[in-house]
């Protein structure tokens, strides 16, 4: 039995997948795992388009990776400055607070000595 890429050699062993017999110089090809060349080439090609397949997938990934990078980085810089203001507005509104109080009381002091003259303006 002669190989069937070298036509002209001995094979030495049939290939497993396709049955074809094959020569000592295929079957090294595939490191003599009993494949031959041609089917070797089928799995190649296989392979590479399951590559190109998932390249594809992660590039589209990776774009997707930047913008939720992105969005979380801006969510998160908000979440910062509204618990900033959150606390510094707290501080005013009781400083205000404060400050309302002393208006208060000095409006009503005020009032009661404008009202004992008979001026009263509130
Ligand atoms: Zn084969
Ligand atoms: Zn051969």
């Amino acid at each position: 039995m002669k190989c069937f890429i070298h036509m002209d050699v001995e094979a030495i062993s049939v290939c497993k997948k396709c049955g074809k017999a094959m020569c000592a110089e295929c079957s090294a090809y595939s490191n003599h795992t009993g494949i031959c060349p041609e089917c070797r080439c089928v799995e190649f090609i296989a392979e590479k388009n399951r590559l190109l397949k998932e390249n594809k997938e992660l590039k589209k990934e990776r774009c997707w990776n930047i913008f939720w990078a992105i969005v979380t980085a801006i969510t998160i810089i908000g979440l910062f400055i509204n618990i900033y203001r959150f606390v510094s507005n707290g501080k005013t509104i009781e400083r205000n607070e404060e400050r309302i109080q002393l208006l208060t009381k000095e409006i009503d002091k005020l009032s009661i000595s404008m009202v004992n003259k008979g001026n009263a303006f509130v």
